[in-house]
């Protein structure tokens, strides 16, 4: 199985150097050097199996980054830092990271640490995605089943139209998706449901994933056109 990681890490030197062994140990490795294309492309953060992020970067730092990722992902975090203080671990642990390495570090204890933080983990692919997590759950497109991204408690299983709804949703992220084409692409030729219908399935995602459904965070009404889906 591929297992890629996103390296963050602004001198170039020490990137290269990560970035060779990595791909020695038969990692996929895909290397950013500044903190804003980090920030871009944290919420897409779910297809790697790691983030090696460095803390000193010179425009965004670490801790901003990792707690941008983990509004969208929970994908492992491994710290990478010159500050080596217990504050500074602290710091970063509370933010979400799931590890931390002081500079300079030994080359075998990285990649034992990536070895196993590697594993804890399944990534999102971004061809053909069959996981979708939204609010601190996690819904497998092949299972049906909803469950608790912590604990792995199953919260709920949907039926096919309220996976296929979603599946549309989470591929037009950040879209209006009218009406009539969510018509057209769930329900197609079946026997032809009404608007409310659709407001029953919103209804129900929004009972599931929102904090407080009467003001939705993920599941927007767009008035007299139809719903826009956003993860943060
Ligand atoms: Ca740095």
């Amino acid at each position: 199985m591929e297992m890629n990681i996103c390296i963050v890490e602004d001198e170039q030197s020490l990137a290269e150097l990560i970035h060779m062994n990595m791909e020695l140990e038969g990692y996929t490795v895909r290397l950013l050097t500044t903190g804003k294309e980090a920030m871009d492309l944290a919420p897409q953060m779910n297809q790697f199996n790691l983030v090696i992020l460095d803390v000193m970067l010179p425009d965004f730092s670490g801790l901003e980054i990792c707690e941008e990722i983990r509004k969208h992902s929970d994908v492992p975090i491994l710290f990478l830092s010159a500050k080596g203080t217990t504050e500074d671990k602290i710091a970063g642990l509370k933010r979400g990271a799931n590890d931390y390495l002081s500079k300079p570090f030994d080359l075998e204890e990285l990649l034992l640490r990536v070895h196993n933080l590697t594993k804890l983990f399944q990534p999102e692919t971004s061809t053909k995605s069959t996981l979708l997590t939204i609010a601190g759950k996690r819904i497998d497109f092949q299972t049906y089943e909803v469950r608790q991204l912590s604990d792995n408690v199953l919260i709920a299983t949907l039926s096919k139209k309220e996976v296929e709804l979603l599946r549309l949703f989470a591929e037009r992220e950040g879209q209006v998706v009218s009406r009539d084409e969510i018509l057209d692409s769930i329900w197609g030729t079946d026997q032809f449901p009404t608007s409310r219908t659709i407001d029953n399935y919103i209804l129900v995602f929004r009972k599931l994933f929102e904090t407080d459904p009467r003001n939705p965070s993920y599941f927007h009404s767009i008035r007299a056109v139809g719903y826009k889906f956003t993860r943060g």
